[in-house]
């Protein structure tokens, strides 16, 4: 049986509908041997994880999912392997929740100029002052009846061409791989395929990516055609970067996203846990 692993999850801490408890559960009944929780520029559930993994056995990574401008382009880095103690790496964090906030301070405005009320009040009571993302302004879009599905509040609200669009201004990458190397981790490209690049820009990012020192590119989530985990393949190939593979679950039931699920690497890439000590430990078992 191929081992199964799943490197990028969120939970009730960033965007996610679980808390890390209950991820941790499911991953398990899923058959996931090794996970990664990703929260969005935030590291508290990674605790609470760890007790659950080790009561039920499974390999808990630290992890964190860091918001990224390049070129006024948001990309997202994961950081797998992550100190979530190292303060640097926090502080850095804590500047691009500090931007998460006064982002959705502006798209509440933008909001409020189409007539709809009261998005900041309610966000702030709802989630706090934390990892404030569109995901939770947009399920709020669709509570109050602005939208018939998160699609729907994006496409019309959120999305880059939506009416409260707001352009972030999120972390340098050079600073993210570098934070997430000093704190001990491996800088990893999320869902190459999701950020409308060419591909002759997407090669720039992820050059540079690599100059500042990344290691690795998911090849494989959830969404992907076979054609586009080629391309990604292809491009793990040519830059030298270790491949990654993980579902991006937020909640149950968003059709065909679930943990450890249909994430098979293609032969030709090696998986960026191949040398970690936990995949040498389950090796060792089988
Ligand atoms: P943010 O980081 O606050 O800009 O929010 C980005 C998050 O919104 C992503 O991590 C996804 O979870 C979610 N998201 C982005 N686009 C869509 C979409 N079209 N439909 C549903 N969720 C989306
Ligand atoms: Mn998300
Ligand atoms: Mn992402
Ligand atoms: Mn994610």
């Amino acid at each position: 049986m191929p081992l199964v692993v799943d490197l990028h999850s969120h939970s009730y801490y960033s965007d996610g509908g679980l808390s890390p408890v209950e991820l941790i559960n499911r991953a398990h009944e899923k058959g996931v041997q090794i996970l990664a929780l990703t929260d969005h520029d935030e590291t508290k559930g990674l605790h609470e994880a760890r007790t659950q993994a080790e009561l039920v056995g499974l390999d808990l990574i630290n992890g964190v999912e860091i918001s990224v401008s390049w070129n006024g382009k948001t990309i997202h880095i994961v950081g797998l392997g992550i100190d979530p103690n190292n303060s640097e790496l926090q502080q850095g964090l804590q500047l691009v929740r500090e931007e998460r906030i006064r982002r959705a301070r502006k798209i509440a405005q933008k909001l409020h100029k189409c007539g709809i009320e009261n998005v900041w009040e309610e966000i702030v009571e709802k989630v706090g002052f934390e990892a404030v993302t569109r995901t939770h302004i947009a399920a709020y879009l669709v509570e109050k009846g602005h939208a018939r599905d998160m699609q729907q509040a994006f496409k019309r609200f959120l999305a880059r061409k939506g009416k409260a669009f707001v352009n972030g201004h999120w972390m340098a990458l050079e600073k993210s791989v570098k934070l997430i190397r000093e704190a001990g981790g491996q800088a990893v490209i999320a869902h190459p395929v999701r950020y409308r690049m060419s591909r002759m820009k997407l090669e720039e990012m992820v050059q540079a990516f690599k100059e500042y020192g990344g290691a690795g590119i998911e090849v494989v989530t959830s969404r992907y055609s076979p054609h586009e985990k080629a391309a990604m393949a292809s491009i793990a190939r040519r830059f030298n970067l270790l491949a990654s593979v993980g579902s991006d679950f937020h909640f149950p039931g968003s059709p065909f996203v679930e943990l450890g699920h249909r994430l098979d690497l293609p032969t030709e890439t090696r998986g960026i846990w191949e040398e970690w000590p936990e995949y040498k430990a389950l090796q060792a078992v089988v």
